[in-house]
């Protein structure tokens, strides 16, 4: 029998965080009243993280896990949680606690109500850097005004889909996958839940800046043509700055014969300007074709190197990994 709620972690070396962890989610379990099972997808922890989860399982029915044979990101991890989720609602969340356990009464609440997405939106990030808080900030905005879809400001991964929107979510065939984007993206009904986040509880942030750096370019790529346009835009732009450089050549080969800025200057000036809108554009265009290439491949998201809970075996289900 399938049970009621899933809950779905993506762990990369938390060993520190997982007991406390573990336990939160038992007692959050506990007050559902309705049965649950918790997904530790192991996105190639190097750390214990594996023995621990395994540990879990060996000792509750109600724990599930994933492990990848390398490490594939949060995203992906997220992903191969929701192709083996069987709840009929979906819950995800960080490993690391800064996403509080508590707040799932809240968003099944939300779900009871008739919502079929419930996402955290969050008002304070606590102990985290200016930096991160400022980048994140302006981020979330550009990614607003760019994209094609609404995706709401400050929220992250943490939310609570309803089968439905998960099985749609498991349909789409793209790679690239930015989650909140998807979500956004599927409509039904959706609301948010707000809270505060919480500090990590240990360990260090596994999102790099080269990580977080990419997560952004990506959801802006997969969500939005205007980069594409921007290529165009800064095209015609310098067609137009060009045509006023050369009225105003013409105006000093008249008019002033001997200024110098008629000479050298003047021709390197709109050979750097051109050039730099040349490759700027190529890149750009790059990006996308980068994502067709990607896409066009068409491996495998992850590859599983071991599952427990689900009820079968890694080789009678690998074809699972491949949509
Ligand atoms: N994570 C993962 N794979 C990665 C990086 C992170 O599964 O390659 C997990 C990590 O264990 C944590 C969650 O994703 O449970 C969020 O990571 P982190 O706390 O580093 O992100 P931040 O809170 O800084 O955005
Ligand atoms: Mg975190």
């Amino acid at each position: 029998m399938s049970p009621k709620y899933s809950i779905i972690v993506p762990i990369y070396n938390e060993a520190e965080t997982l007991p406390e962890l573990y336990r939160r989610l038992c007692r959050e379990s506990d007050r559902l009243e309705e049965s649950v099972e918790i997904i530790f997808v192991d996105d190639g922890s190097q750390d214990g993280s594996r023995t621990l989860i395994r540990q879990f399982f060996q000792e509750d029915f109600r724990v599930c896990y994933l492990c990848f044979a390398r490490n594939f990101g949060h995203q992906i991890a997220v992903t191969a949680g929701l192709n083996f989720a069987r709840g009929e609602a979906i819950v995800i969340l960080d490993g690391d606690l800064q996403d509080p356990p508590e707040l799932i009464s809240q968003l099944v609440a939300q779900w009871q109500a008739g919502y079929q997405v419930v996402y955290a939106q969050r008002l304070l990030r606590r102990q985290e850097s200016r930096f991160k808080r400022w980048s994140a900030f302006i981020f979330y905005r550009l990614l607003r005004y760019l994209a094609s879809v609404d995706i709401p400001a400050d929220t992250g991964d943490f939310c609570l889909l309803d089968r439905q929107v998960v099985e749609i979510l498991n349909a789409m065939p793209e790679r690239n996958r930015y989650l909140r984007g998807l979500r956004a993206w599927v409509g039904f009904r959706q609301t948010a839940v707000t809270f505060s986040r919480d500090r990590r509880y240990a360990g260090k942030a596994k999102y790099t800046l080269s990580k977080s750096l990419a997560l952004a370019v990506n959801s802006i790529v997969s969500f939005s043509k205007v980069p594409l346009r921007l290529a165009t835009y800064l095209g015609l732009l310098s067609g137009l700055l060009s045509m006023v450089m050369a009225v105003l050549v013409l105006y000093w080969r008249l008019v002033e014969p001997n200024s110098r800025l008629t000479g050298l200057a003047t021709i390197l000036v709109a050979l750097f300007f051109l050039g730099a809108v040349q490759l700027v554009s190529i890149g750009i265009l790059g990006e996308y074709i980068g994502r067709i290439y990607e896409e066009v491949k068409g491996r495998p998201l992850y590859t599983l190197a071991d599952l427990g809970g689900f009820e079968f075996s890694l080789d009678s289900h690998r074809d699972r990994q491949f949509f």
